[in-house]
């Protein structure tokens, strides 16, 4: 199965992706933990140039898909074909919501490049750990190391989360709404009622 985590920055993925990883383990699967940009070599060099050099647009959203193809094909796809669970922080969804919603690159774009690289893959579960801007800035506020997307305005976090919403209103069945404003207890006890109909 593979599930991918979505949110804006300070959302708290991190934390909930390692607490999914240790759930799905004590249950016995095995879990191929990765991360989007990035997950594999040629993908982590990419992710270092997304997060440090200033491109078009259009750069940057041809580089994500670049990223994304090879993690398709050398991480996602074979841990998948072993029986493998992969839990994703980030996939195309953040593509929508940053380079199509924060940037503005239209829609019909993405979809051309998510038919390309994709090619009918879909993640069967992901989890949208929602929060407002404000919320997300005081928690990366708490961060002195900003790369060149935590360091964008409040507007465009508000573009990105409202792209974020559409997009789950548009995959109802894939895509879960967690509202992470609430305590960590609270967020839990949801992610296991989830994902106890997946595991
Ligand atoms: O989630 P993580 O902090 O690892 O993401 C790295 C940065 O890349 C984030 O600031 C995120 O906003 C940005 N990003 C993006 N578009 C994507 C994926 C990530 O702008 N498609």
């Amino acid at each position: 199965k593979f599930i991918t985590l979505e949110g804006l920055d300070g959302a708290g993925k991190s934390t909930h992706l390692a607490w999914i990883a240790d759930w799905l383990r004590v249950r016995g699967h095995q879990v191929v933990v990765t991360r989007e940009p990035g997950g594999t070599p040629l993908g982590e060099m990419l992710r270092d140039l997304l997060l440090s050099q200033p491109m078009h647009r259009e750069t940057e959203t041809l580089l994500m898909f670049a990223a994304r193809r090879e993690h398709i094909d050398k991480v996602i796809l074979p841990a998948m074909e072993k029986g493998h669970w992969v839990v994703c922080d980030r996939f195309t969804d953040a593509t929508f919501a940053y380079q199509g919603g924060g940037r503005g690159i239209p829609l019909a774009k993405l979809e051309v490049l998510e038919q390309w690289v994709q090619d009918g893959l879909e993640p069967d579960l992901t989890l949208l750990f929602d929060v407002s801007p404000e919320v997300s800035e005081a928690r990366l506020a708490l961060n002195p190391t900003r790369d060149r997307f935590e360091q964008e305005k409040r507007d465009f976090f508000a573009r990105v989360r409202e792209a974020y919403l559409v997009r789950a209103q548009a995959h109802p069945q894939r895509i879960r709404v967690v509202d992470s404003s609430r305590a960590i207890a609270a967020i839990r006890a949801e992610l296991e009622t989830i994902l106890k109909e997946l595991a």
